[in-house]
């Protein structure tokens, strides 16, 4: 059999020609130009070299350049390695090694770093989006004015289920990023699941994207899925609050994706300007949500957040409030169609042993969604994928409709004095406090009670409330080896590329 993501464009290319695929700013991009342009991308790449299994990496914000530049690679046969737009040259270098990209579509505003890390790397280096006026003061031709000397392609190369599509780079919890390989198959399967049985998509539908787009959240639900649905991404280079509003409403969009934090920032713009966009829904994932953050965007924008579970290793959609059915906030949803979750003994390192409905073990997830396997490394692949369930290092129940609940990561469990406390608990009271905008809870080092709990808390604009006030309020919500005993009032969290939170950094400044 063969198959290709590539399918995603060209099919809808075909089936909604003259739909709007892409707004940025005052530009729009239909289906058939959007294919066409990634098609005489493809053919610069071709001439360059790129060929079938050739690993490209992509260094591009959230412009039509991204789908442009991902499709040319795919119809190729290539892999698409993205990066993500705020590593630093070192990093950059890294990953363009450990992918063996053989070339980087660098975006000119990303230049800076992308040029020193392609030039560490000894990679070459082509550019996208270089005004006109800058071409002959830089070192790099644009893809566009190659493109113009080279021959399109005319369709995608067929591959086989298995091959490689995508590698995307994973943190995880030690060690030097990891490059997570998608197949076909399961990115393919993966939006189709999502269209026909979990998200309501219609070509009607204008999708927010400001998810970015290196980010297996945002390639997969707000581009992929949006691009087989024949509806629009509306894309926002950089997330703030009054900015995904405005467009929203000048837009008029009709459904919201976000991770958690994106919630805060459109709350607070929603506070000071009246005007709605027409949502239908929204969708959050990549980190829990607060049930009270749901409640108050329902308040103000009349619409329901439906909650997802994933990672980067499983393409990343695992469990879904399945748009249309009564949401569970709190929970994660149900498994997706064709996926399994189970429940494991997280003891065990080297078997896998379901625990019974209801008990709390580590999160298992078993599906067409996995990835292949971490890019070269065959051990660590190994540990992560046990009698061909992977390990996610989550905690969590699951109940007898088949719910899943993310109680934490384990790795960010505090253990203070015997007891285990899971910060997530302890972030949905605060949340519950009308001054608080966000928080993150972690554990500190405690002589004597091994680990201390202590919170940094962003207040909502304007607001006095005091750290001992917030201690008190804690105190009453939670029993007392739970509550914070340091809180710490802070203007930002840390937050990584993607939007989360980064609690190591809380922990390497307080801990
Ligand atoms: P990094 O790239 O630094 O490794 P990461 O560990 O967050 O980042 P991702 O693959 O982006 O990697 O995220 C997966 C993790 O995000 C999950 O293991 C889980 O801990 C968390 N997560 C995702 N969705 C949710 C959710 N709805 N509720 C709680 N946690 C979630």
């Amino acid at each position: 059999a063969t198959m290709s993501v590539a399918a995603i464009l060209a099919e809808s290319a075909t089936r909604f020609p003259d739909s709007v695929a892409v707004v940025v700013g005052p530009q729009q991009t239909t289906y058939r130009d959007l294919w066409r342009e990634a098609r005489e991308y493809a053919g610069a790449l071709k001439a360059r070299g790129i060929g079938p299994g050739d690993p490209v990496a992509v260094l591009i914000p959230n412009v039509a350049d991204f789908p442009r530049v991902y499709y040319a690679v795919l119809a190729l046969g290539g892999i698409v390695v993205p990066i993500h737009a705020l590593l630093k040259s070192e990093e950059i270098e890294y990953v363009l090694r450990d992918s063996g990209a053989k070339l980087i579509v660098c975006a000119a505003p990303l230049l800076g770093e992308g040029a020193k890390g392609a030039a560490l790397a000894a990679v070459e280096l082509v550019s996208v989006l270089i005004p006109d006026d800058k071409v002959d003061a830089l070192p790099f031709t644009r893809l566009e004015d190659e493109a113009r000397q080279a021959t399109a392609i005319e369709t995608y190369e067929p591959r086989h289920p298995f091959d490689t599509a995508t590698i995307l780079y994973t943190s995880g919890t030690t060690g030097r990023p990891k490059g997570a390989e998608g197949c076909h198959l399961a990115l393919v399967e993966q939006v189709n699941v999502l269209l026909l049985s979990t998200f309501d998509l219609r070509p009607e539908d204008r999708v927010l994207g400001c998810l970015p787009l290196f980010h297996t959240f945002g390639q997969t639900c707000a581009m992929n899925a949006t691009f087989r649905a024949g509806a629009t991404i509306v894309m926002v280079p950089r997330f703030d609050g009054d900015t995904a509003l405005g467009v929203m409403i000048e837009q008029q969009c009709t459904i919201f994706m976000g991770v958690p934090t994106m919630y805060i920032g459109l709350l607070d713009a929603a506070s000071r300007n009246v005007e709605r966009p027409p949502l239908r829904y929204a969708v959050s994932g990549g980190a829990a949500i607060p049930v009270a953050m749901i409640d108050k965007f329902r308040e103000a924008f009349g619409a329901d957040i439906f909650e997802g579970y994933g990672l980067t290793e499983t393409s990343p959609v695992a469990t879904f409030n399945h748009v249309g059915r009564v949401p569970r906030p709190g929970t994660v949803g149900q498994a997706l169609w064709g996926v399994e979750i189970g429940i494991g003994n997280p003891e065990l390192q080297e078997s896998v042993e379901l625990l019974p409905t209801g008990e709390l073990g580590e999160v298992l997830i078993r599906g067409h969604n996995l990835m292949k396997g971490y890019l070269n490394r065959p051990e660590e692949t190994a540990k992560a994928i046990v009698d061909g369930w992977f390990r996610t290092g989550d905690l969590g129940t699951l109940d007898d409709d088949g719910y899943l609940t993310i109680v934490d990561r384990t790795k960010d469990m505090i253990l203070r004095n015997g007891y285990n406390v899971y910060p997530r608990e302890v972030e949905e009271v605060l949340a519950r406090h009308p001054d608080v905008a966000n928080s993150a809870v972690f554990g500190i080092s405690h002589e004597t009670h091994g680990q201390e709990i202590m919170a940094a808390v962003m207040l909502r604009p304007g607001a006095q409330t005091s750290g001992q006030d917030l201690i008190d309020f804690t105190m009453e919500h939670i029993a007392s080896y739970k509550y914070p005993r340091h809180i710490q009032i802070v203007e930002a969290l840390p937050l990584g590329p993607s939007g989360k939170v980064l609690k190591r950094e809380l922990v390497a400044q307080y801990g």
